[in-house]
């Protein structure tokens, strides 16, 4: 369905020109850091200077390989975005370009649900869970009643807003129309129907219900089903085996049903979001402040994380100083990173945040650039970072001991700009980075700078899978086609046999007749005779 006419960055049809604003968002929006990063590139905070207003910039490049889908992507959900109007969705502020870049301005939220399991290390108490689902059903049930599809369902996706609003959010995947029949979502929270559609499969909003009967799941276990398989045998198992199930027998019977209806293989067993929002599980009653408190338990908890990671830099920029860069560098920060709560127990790479959703076509190739280079930095800089070691991992230890332009890697806030640029020392990149982390204070975050830090190392192990995702659905368009050639084939082969045997009805009845004229005239002839 790509539409072939239109080029990257063309204007030239007055439907797509009047998508953008024609004003320079480099004069608009100041402030930015980079708070998020993700198939596409990098999404940052940032204030309008026209209004002072606090936003989200969501900058998604459209240069490099396969730009003109990469167009067709962002057209598409600014398209999308622009359509929705509802105290559940994300808020849409405008789209504007500059160096084929679209910036995709949204009201800012403090971060997402995932985030919350993140930060405390622990499942969400049933009331939290109750709020969370009940935001983002409502914000489906709209989407549905317009016949819109989000289909990239989970914690990831749900904000959450200061005054404690839920918001559904990453509208890269989603469809204008149900019933659609797209390979599309993230395995992990895929609906089996999404999973077997063929051609001819289709389906339609209740693929997002089941998404968020996985995503209740993973607000109560921390991980969706299945989260340590690897995401094509666990697409095979959603397809092939039971629905999942709340693991503990300590939650309630309405939230067991819940999850249980949205788990309903078939998709006519399973409810619409709009029956869904009738619940008991979403309708019971339940203090106002949920969400309020467990926001603020939250920022209290990433500014204690921030600080503890910050006193440890301190410490190792203390120690750098005296000794240089020395193998008891790196101890410390493998034991700067177990601060951070990360125990030797869970495995280093679990985070979901890892897990590309496989809506993202195209643009998966040079959004690292897009996302660790300051706005204002040349392009010399950016080359330097794309040539460097790519071997840095995600507990960021190694970080140490690579050249001084890696550490850019470790930096939780590349898009602020220092006095002085690091040099051959990695002392003073350290000491950057340790006035980023005393730069933090100046906005509401339920992220912590080692989570973004984290995503935006994680985004360079994504590709690996998303190309195996790829070829995955290369292998069933082929397999389509070629049962669709096999079907046309056949559908030919039959046509063929019915007009020749039409031909041969036809050339029978021709004989018949006259066979029955020869008798008939041999009858006259007899009778005439007589
Ligand atoms: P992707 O398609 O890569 O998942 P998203 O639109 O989900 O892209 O954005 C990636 C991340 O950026 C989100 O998980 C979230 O943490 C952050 N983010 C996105 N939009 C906003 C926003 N409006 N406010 C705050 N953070 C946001
Ligand atoms: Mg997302």
């Amino acid at each position: 369905m790509m539409l072939t006419s239109a080029r990257a960055g063309s204007l030239k049809d007055p439907e797509i020109a009047e998508l953008f604003y024609k004003d320079d968002p480099e004069k608009l929006f100041v402030d930015l850091r980079e708070i998020g990063h993700g198939s596409f590139g990098a999404v940052y905070f940032a204030r309008d200077m026209r209004s002072s207003e606090v936003v989200a910039i969501k900058k998604m490049s459209y240069s490099g390989k396969q730009s003109n889908e990469k167009w067709q992507d962002i057209i598409k959900e600014v398209k999308f975005l622009q359509n929705l109007r509802h105290p559940n969705t994300i808020e849409y502020k405008g789209c504007y370009l500059r160096e084929h870049t679209a910036w995709l301005v949204m009201e800012y939220c403090l971060g997402s649900a995932s985030d919350l399991l993140e930060v405390h290390r622990k499942p969400l108490q049933e009331v939290e869970i109750a709020v969370i689902t009940h935001g983002a059903l409502q914000g489906l049930a709209y989407l549905h009643s317009h016949n819109m599809i989000h289909r990239d369902v989970k914690a990831g996706n749900v904000l959450l807003t200061e005054p404690g609003q839920v918001k559904l959010a990453d509208f890269g995947s989603a469809s204008i129309v149900a019933p659609a029949n797209s390979f599309v979502g993230t395995p992990y929270w895929m609906a089996p129907e999404v999973i077997l559609a063929m051609d001819e499969g289709q389906y339609d909003g209740k693929v997002d219900v089941w998404s968020l009967g996985i995503t209740c799941i993973e607000l109560a276990e921390r991980k969706p089903p299945l989260f340590n398989m690897n995401a094509m045998s666990a697409l095979y198992h959603i397809a092939q085996n039971e629905s999942p199930i709340l693991q503990s027998n300590h939650w309630s019977d309405y939230f067991r049903n819940f999850v249980d209806s949205c788990l309903q293989k078939i998709p006519q067993d399973r409810p619409t979001s709009d029956v869904l929002l009738k619940h008991v599980f979403v309708q019971r009653d339940r203090p106002q402040t949920v969400i309020m408190d467990l926001i603020q338990r939250t920022k209290d908890a990433v500014r204690e994380l921030d600080n503890l990671q910050y006193r440890k830099m301190k410490k190792i920029l203390f120690q750098e100083t005296r000794n240089g860069p020395t193998a008891e560098t790196q101890e410390e920060d493998e034991d700067l990173d177990g601060c951070v709560g990360r125990t030797g127990t869970i495995n280093s790479v679990e985070s979901s945040h890892s897990v590309p959703s496989m809506s993202i076509s195209a643009s998966s190739q040079s959004s690292s650039v897009n996302s660790l280079a300051d706005p204002s930095d040349d392009n010399s800089e950016i080359a330097m970072m794309q040539e460097g070691d790519h071997t840095v991992t995600s507990n960021s230890s190694v970080i140490h001991l690579l050249p001084s332009n890696d550490d850019l890697y470790d930096d939780p806030y590349p898009g602020e700009s220092e006095p002085q640029l690091p040099t051959s020392s990695s002392t003073s990149a350290a000491a950057q980075r340790r006035a980023h982390y005393r730069n933090r204070e100046h906005f509401a975050t339920i992220r912590t700078a080692s989570l973004v830090t984290r995503q935006i190392q994680e985004h360079e192990q994504d590709s690996a899978l998303r190309d195996q995702m790829s070829g995955y659905k290369r292998m069933r368009r082929q397999h389509q086609k070629q049962l669709m050639a096999l079907e046309n084939k056949l559908k030919a082969e039959m046509d063929e046999h019915q007009l020749r045997l039409d031909k041969e009805l036809e050339s029978q009845r021709n004989n018949f007749a006259a066979e029955c004229e020869k008798v008939c005239k041999k009858q006259q002839g007899l009778l005439e005779k007589e």
